[in-house]
């Protein structure tokens, strides 16, 4: 499903397994990223839907994990050994990615484990910058689902794209979340003023109403 000229959903229903999280596709001029990988047992749709959009999987620069959960992260290797990319993640929650803790990674809750995955670039402040293509990303902290939550902007079509992922929570004490933390992201996110809300299970949100309130029915 295409969003903007640069940003694809190509996961997620109604693309792949109903159990992935959102899998979007950022391409520009060559070059590219996904933000999230689901669980992996749906990998060949995946890989399929992203040859759809126009992308080789080998101009994949970039696998942005916006959290350790495993409808998120469990098709992380998959995709790594598929594409070459480089799996990016917040180092609150690389932690659990790298040692497949089953448990705050939620893959116990799938009746299955997490397999141990390298973090090849932790991001460790408040916000790190990117580049794919002419496309300038930011990745920012925003805790609260979980320890090391993070969602990524950019610029396209002259509108601003937040992919937010898991907006909605929920808030558990397994995953570690904080109703603080959440709280305050959840400002943080309403501060952004974006036009696109990418979320990873309530799919895509447009306008700058809708996201508000969107984001806003979470406080
Ligand atoms: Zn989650
Ligand atoms: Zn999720």
């Amino acid at each position: 499903m295409k969003i903007t000229s640069n940003v694809y959903q190509v996961g997620g229903l109604p693309g792949s397994a109903s159990s992935d999280a959102a899998i979007y596709l950022i391409s520009s001029a060559g070059s590219a990223a996904l933000v999230d990988a689901g669980i992996g047992g749906d990998h060949a749709n995946v890989i399929e839907n992203i040859k759809h959009a126009g992308v080789q999987p080998k101009d994949i620069a970039y696998l942005f994990l916006t959290h350790c959960h495993y409808d998120h992260t469990g098709g992380a290797n998959l995709m790594r050994s598929a594409t070459g990319c480089a799996i990016v993640a917040h180092e609150l929650d690389a932690e659990f990615i790298e040692r497949g803790d089953s448990r705050v990674t939620a893959a116990s809750w799938y009746g299955t484990r997490m397999e141990p995955t390298k973090v090849d670039r932790k991001i460790t402040g408040e916000k790190e910058n990117f580049t794919v293509g002419g496309l300038d990303i930011v990745m920012y902290h925003a805790p609260g689902h979980s320890p090391g939550s993070a969602v990524l902007t950019l610029v396209s079509d002259g509108r601003l794209v937040l992919f937010g992922q898991d907006v909605h929570g929920p808030l558990n004490d397994v995953l570690r979340s904080s109703r603080f933390e959440y709280e305050k992201s959840l400002e943080f996110l309403l501060s952004l003023g974006a036009d696109i809300l990418c979320e990873g299970h309530f799919g895509v949100v447009e306008g700058k109403v809708k996201v508000r309130r969107f984001i806003e029915s979470f406080l």
